[in-house]
C-alpha cells in the first residue's frame, strides 16, 4: 500500500524543503510531490526534467461581444463588482465570475471564459517523478492546485506501484496546507526551536489534527537554544505528539542548497546520520 508522506511547517525558512529533498534521496520506490506552489523550492534541489505540462484552469472570466452587444446597460448595474466599464469592456481583474451579468444580457453578448491559473507539470528528477506546479501571478487558487498536484502524484504512484508519496507541503495553515494534507499518512512538521516556531507548529499540529492526520515533530537546530527545544518537548509530550528526532545545526545544509545538492548528495556528517535515523524511523512506524 502507498504510503504518504508530507513535511509541513508553520511558516517558512524552518528548513521545511531540505528534509523533503534528504526523503526524497532516501526513500526508495516513491514519487515526489512539490505543493508549495507559491514559492516551489523542491525543483532547485531536484533539477526536473520536464516531461509533462499541462495548463491548469480555475475560476471564469466575463467577456462581451462588441459585435453583439447593443449597449442596453443592464450587466453594468447587476455587477456587484464594478467590473464593467462604460465602454462595455469587463475588467478581467475585477470580474469575480459571478456570471449574473450573462443571464441578465437581453443579445447574448457575454460569455464565461475559462481562466488559465497557472501550470502543472510531470518531471524527471534523479531521484523519480515529482509532480509540481506553477501559480500564475495574482493567482489565488493555490488550494485548488495543490489538491491537484497531490491527486496526480498519487495517480502516479499507483500506476508506477511505488511504495511512497513524498510531499513538500506549503508553509502556514491556509488553504493550500489543508488541501496538501488531507489523506495522508503521516505529517512531519519541522519546526525550530523558538517560541514563535513553537507557536506555528501547534497551529500547523491543530490543523493536522482536525483533518484526522497523525502528526510528529522534527525540531531542525535544536541546539541553537536547548532551553526553548525542552519546551518543545515538554508541549509535545504533554499533547501526546512523538518528536520524531532533533537535528543540529551545520553549515553544511546551507552549503549543500548553495551547490543545488539535498544534503544526502554532501559530504558525511552528523545532520545526515541524524536524518537517515529519522528516516528509519518514520519508515517503522508507518
Ligand atoms: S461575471 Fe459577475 S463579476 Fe464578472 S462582470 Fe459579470 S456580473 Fe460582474
Ligand atoms: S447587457 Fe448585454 S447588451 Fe446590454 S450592455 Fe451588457 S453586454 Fe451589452
Amino acid at each position: 500500500m502507498i504510503k504518504q508522506i508530507i513535511v509541513i511547517s508553520g511558516k517558512g525558512g524552518t528548513g521545511k524543503t531540505v528534509i523533503t529533498g534528504a526523503f526524497s534521496a532516501l526513500a526508495r520506490n516513491k514519487v515526489m510531490a512539490d505543493c508549495d506552489v507559491d514559492a516551489a523550492d523542491l525543483h532547485l534541489l531536484l533539477n526536473p526534467v520536464v516531461k509533462m505540462r499541462q495548463e491548469f484552469r480555475s475560476g471564469q472570466t466575463a467577456v462581451i461581444d462588441q459585435n453583439i452587444c447593443d449597449q442596453c446597460g443592464k450587466c453594468i448595474s447587476i455587477c456587484r463588482f464594478d467590473a464593467i466599464g462604460k465602454d462595455f469592456v469587463i475588467d478581467p481583474i475585477s470580474c469575480e465570475g459571478c456570471a449574473f451579468c450573462s443571464y441578465v444580457c437581453p443579445t447574448g453578448a457575454i460569455t464565461m471564459n475559462e481562466n488559465v491559473s497557472g501550470e502543472w507539470f510531470i518531471s524527471e528528477t534523479r531521484f523519480g517523478p515529482l509532480v509540481h506546479a506553477k501559480l500564475g501571478i495574482a493567482e489565488e487558487n493555490s488550494g485548488k492546485l495543490v489538491a491537484l498536484v497531490r491527486n496526480e502524484a498519487k495517480k502516479l504512484a499507483e500506476e508506477k506501484k511505488c511504495d511512497w508519496v513524498i510531499i513538500d507541503g506549503a508553509p502556514g495553515i491556509g488553504c493550500p496546507v489543508i488541501a496538501a494534507l488531507s489523506g495522508v499518512d503521516c505529517a512531519l512538521v519541522v519546526t525550530e526551536p523558538t517560541l514563535s516556531g513553537l507557536h506555528d507548529a501547534d497551529r500547523v499540529i491543530g490543523v493536522a489534527r482536525h483533518f484526522g492526520v497523525s502528526a510528529k515533530i522534527l525540531i531542525n537546530k535544536y541546539d541553537l537554544n536547548l532551553d526553548m527545544t525542552k519546551e518543545i518537548e515538554k508541549y509535545c509530550k504533554k499533547n501526546d505528539i512523538e518528536v520524531i528526532g532533533k537535528i543540529v545545526f551545520d553549515k553544511s545544509v546551507v552549503e549543500a542548497m548553495v551547490e543545488g545538492k539535498t544534503i544526502m548528495e554532501y559530504e558525511n556528517g552528523i545532520v545526515k546520520d541524524e536524518i537517515v535515523a529519522i528516516w528509519e524511523k518514520l519508515q517503522e512506524k508507518l
